[in-house]
């Protein structure tokens, strides 16, 4: 069982790795990545205890919606690492048999990926949004013929990859980079048509970092972004060899849509746990400024609070109908249902910039302005903090300040702002969830109950 500590040591292997405009030479002590891989060490060492909610390793296959559950529930406990890499490992095993249709070699690569990330405790980040350029245009009719990462080249040993995949949650952490196309490929783009595994210290890969991290120097007035971040990667691909073990597709355009409608689904379950989380913290802040503002029996205010409630109960209800809903591939694994989970994902992103303008509007305008910690520890200036920051009775200057501090970093500041960003374009944006959501849809059970009402002849 890997440890945390082992975690940290496998982060020395020659990885390429950019932020700011500068090398990262350490990803372990790094300012800036050092929090994050501090996370996914401690999500190691939460999972070898094997105390509950991870009382079964992370990527055994969950054989009941229960476990599935249980499995959901117990990675909006860790880091988004173990997330991507519990969506890849799930993902791989619900493309599989179509995979065997196509090839059974690339099957049982796929599987055998699984049982060694499994194996070997590996963190895996999920590499599908390619660059794109000018999104009026297919992928062959790019005026750069790598906007959409491609295979270059091809030899007996292997692919040889070109071109780059953005916004990659958690890449400058993982191991193991999944890689699959956009979208379907059409006739003529093959070269698109590429899925495989690429380790992040492969000659060849680089990754420009971005991170919502506050730069300040006192962390204490963003109490949720100094624990809970991941650099996203800007990840280059200058001519990777990948060998053919790693290959699970090249060029079977007819499958391309496969792999990113899996790990979308996969992908979508875990936003609505995590989105199902946090509208239960955003139900907790807005209770918690109400009562420190001493403004729980305003109307307004108590209406606001229940459309939070409502949202929170919603998306959780999506959540749960999406476990309850299974399906099974023919290997008996099990999938969430398409039309709940892409329906709870939708709901959530397109409300949650209401339900934060209600959390903004009850807490006020200190959510921007309130000072620091550092000003109420101050000698000169802390005796002012508390007294005019003082709220209703119970909440002193010092708590109340807490409160506002919270709801800033969550919804307000640099990490809320990354929240707004990724609620939205995370796991793809919302018109993929409306596309995907009608085609599940029982429209013929639809259309039959109107023409019924509307007395027309059965069709
Ligand atoms: C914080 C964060 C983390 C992410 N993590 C990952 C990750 O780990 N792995 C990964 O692969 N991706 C990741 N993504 C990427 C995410 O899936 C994409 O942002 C999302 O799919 C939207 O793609 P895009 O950003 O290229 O925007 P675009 O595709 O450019 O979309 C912008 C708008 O244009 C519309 N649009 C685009 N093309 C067309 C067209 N041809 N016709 C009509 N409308 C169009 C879209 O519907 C949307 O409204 C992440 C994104 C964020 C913000």
């Amino acid at each position: 069982m890997i440890t945390g500590d082992d975690y940290l040591k496998s982060l020395d292997d020659g990885r390429v790795l950019h932020i700011d405009g500068r090398r990262i030479d350490d990803v372990v002590t790094d300012p800036l990545t050092r929090v994050p891989a501090a996370s996914v060490a401690a999500g190691y060492d939460a999972v070898a205890a094997g105390l509950p909610p991870f009382d079964r390793p992370l990527l055994a296959p969950p054989t009941t919606p229960l476990e599935l559950r249980a499995a959901v529930d117990a990675l909006t406990h860790v880091d988004m690492l173990a997330h991507t890499t519990f969506t890849s490992a799930m993902s791989l095993r619900t493309v599989a048999p179509a995979l065997d249709r196509l090839d059974p070699v690339s099957g049982e690569r796929a599987r055998s990926h699984v049982d060694r990330l499994a194996d070997e405790g590996l963190r895996v980040a999920t590499c599908i949004t390619d660059a794109k350029g000018d999104r009026s245009r297919h992928p062959g009719e790019q005026g750069d013929p790598e906007s959409y990462l491609a295979v270059v080249d091809r030899t007996s040993d292997g692919v040889v990859l070109r071109g780059a995949k953005l916004h990659i949650t958690g890449a400058a952490l993982a191991h193991e980079l999944f890689v699959m196309p956009t979208k379907k490929m059409r006739a003529g783009e093959e070269r698109f048509a590429v899925a495989c595994a690429v380790p992040v210290n492969a000659p060849g890969v680089t990754i420009l970092n971005t991170s919502y991290q506050f730069r300040g120097a006192d962390d204490r007035s963003h109490p949720i972004s100094s624990r809970r971040q991941m650099p996203e990667g800007f990840v280059v691909f200058d001519d990777v060899f990948v060998p053919w073990d790693r290959v699970f597709l090249d060029g079977q355009v007819e499958m391309s849509a496969r792999f990113a409608h899996a790990i979308g689904l996969w992908e979508r379950l875990g936003s609505i746990a995590d989105m199902a989380h946090d509208a239960d913290l955003m139900v907790g802040l807005a209770q918690l400024a109400a009562e420190a503002n001493g403004l729980t029996r305003v109307e307004h205010v108590r209406q606001k609070i229940s459309e939070i409630v409502i949202y929170a109960t919603l998306v959780r209800s999506g959540l749960e109908a999406a476990i309850a809903n299974t399906a099974s591939t023919s290997d008996g694994n099990l999938v969430p249902d398409e039309l709940f989970t892409n329906a709870a994902k939708y709901h959530g992103a397109a409300e949650f910039g209401l339900m934060a303008r209600h959390l903004i509007d009850i807490a006020g305008g200190a959510v921007a302005t309130a000072p620091a910690i550092a000003d109420l520890e101050s000698p000169e200036t802390g005796a002012y903090v508390r007294r005019y920051m003082a709220g209703s009775p119970g909440f002193g200057g010092e708590d109340r300040l807490r409160v506002l501090h919270a709801v800033r970093d969550f919804v307000a500041d640099s990490y809320g702002g990354w929240r707004a960003v990724t609620t939205l374009h995370g796991g793809g944006g919302l018109h993929a969830q409306r596309l995907v959501a009608r085609f599940h849809y029982p429209m013929a059970e639809a259309l039959a109950l109107a023409r019924d009402a509307a007395g027309l002849s059965p069709a």
